[in-house]
């Protein structure tokens, strides 16, 4: 048996998940290192939600990224059986131009590098295992996958901030993110929904990372998030959209430096800013907190304004479609968001809603609206397997 390991790696936390090469990709084991450096701990579970692995280990056995690559990798080969024929690894920055997937050699990896500036925090997270396997098993292909590629296609007009224009060609213009939920998102969509999976469709990402995205017939024409995954909506830690003047206040006279105003933005704003109570939607639905109220109705404030930018983009709207963590769970917030959503024709099916189907649109709404689960993972595997096929 031919196998696939994807790799998604953060600051303090290794994800992975090994798909087995039978005729389609079918997943076996889905994993995860977290507290790396801190309280590492490790969890493994089968493709039925079984666990196979649960450690605890002393933080100076998993230091850092590379520790737990070796580790996981090590654990894999021992208890996997198969053959490992690739590695597909998520990695959050392709530059300008890498418009999909591309086999890791020496060069790219060092073109992957200059772009560490652009994502401090998460580019240098996501190539470090990619070195660790390329010492150990230089021959074992490895595949990047970039969540800025689906994005490329924009007209560059639109990627472009009006600042003077040597800054774009610097690499200071809007990339978008989550472009691997809206590939996996978008190619759903053409099997489940061909009508408007073809036309003008708006796709919310609610995670704890929130976007969304502008498709016109399958492929991304507009993203509200923009130079990094700062911009557009509020979202757990991060603050999303905010006037650039309020950064020059808070470093004039606030006196503050560059790395606590990327702790405030990325860290200690958003929904867990806004409510002082939690980053997570579920707290902030359960609390009695005014802070929370707060920031659920700034949320939703925020996704219909952006909802109403993007059909002005499309020039209008032939579907709407929820994914991720809140996205895909959450019938409260689907509710209040599709609410936002009247103007342009939408109507709710509470019933629908409720139970989570495909369509919770009811009958006489004038475009569909959908709950399409993502899996970043499966676009992952896909990709890999296509390039080392191909
Ligand atoms: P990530 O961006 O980390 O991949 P997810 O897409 O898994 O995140 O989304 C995680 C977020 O989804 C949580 O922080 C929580 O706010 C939200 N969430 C998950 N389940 C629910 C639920 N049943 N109701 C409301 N919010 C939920």
């Amino acid at each position: 048996m031919d196998t696939i390991l994807v790799v998604n790696a953060g600051s303090s936390s290794l994800k992975f998940e090994v798909f087995a090469v039978a005729g389609a990709l079918e997943r076996l084991v889905k994993g995860q290192m977290e507290g790396i450096g801190t309280t590492p701990h490790l969890t493994i579970k089968s493709s039925t939600g079984e666990r196979l692995e649960n450690e605890t280990y002393p933080a100076d056995v998993v230091p850092d990224l590379p520790a737990a690559m070796r580790l996981v990798g090590e654990l894999l080969r021992q208890r996997q059986a198969g053959r490992l024929i690739a590695v597909g690894h998520r990695v959050v920055h392709g530059g300008p131009n890498h418009s999909r997937p591309a086999r890791i050699d020496a060069e790219l990896l060092r073109e992957l590098e200059r772009y560490a500036p652009l994502a401090p925090l998460h580019q240098p997270n996501n190539l470090a295992p990619i070195r660790v396997l390329r010492e150990r098993q230089p021959e074992l292909a490895q595949i990047a996958c970039f969540d800025t590629a689906f994005h490329r296609g924009h007209d560059p007009m639109t990627d472009h901030y009006a600042i003077p224009a040597r800054f774009f060609d610097e690499g200071v213009r809007r990339y978008g993110f989550h472009g691997l939920s809206y590939e996996y998102v978008a190619d759903r969509l053409a099997e489940i929904s061909p009508g408007p999976g073809k036309g003008r469709v708006i796709v919310a990402h609610l995670g704890s990372g929130a976007s969304m995205c502008a498709l016109y017939q399958g492929v991304s024409v507009e993203s509200t998030l923009g130079f990094t995954a700062l911009d557009g909506l509020p979202m757990g830690t991060r603050c999303g959209q905010i006037d650039p003047g309020v950064l020059l206040y808070l470093l004039q006279q606030h006196v503050m430096s560059a790395g606590q105003l990327q702790d405030l933005l990325y860290k200690e704003s958003g929904l867990k800013g806004l409510s002082g109570v939690s980053n997570d939607v579920r707290d902030l639905l359960a609390s009695e907190e005014p802070g929370a109220s707060l920031a659920l109705d700034h949320f939703v404030h925020r996704i219909g304004l952006n909802a109403g930018a993007l059909a002005a983009a499309l020039g209008g709207l032939d579907a709407f479609v929820f994914t991720a963590g809140v996205g895909e769970n959450s019938p409260v917030m689907r509710a209040r968001i599709a609410r936002k959503l009247e103007w342009l024709g939408a109507a709710l099916d509470p019933a629908r809603n409720e139970a989570g189907d495909l369509v919770i649109s009811s009958g006489s709404s004038k475009i569909p609206i959908l709950v399409v689960p993502t899996d970043e993972e499966l676009m992952i595997a896909r990709h890999t397997l296509a390039l080392i096929t191909a």
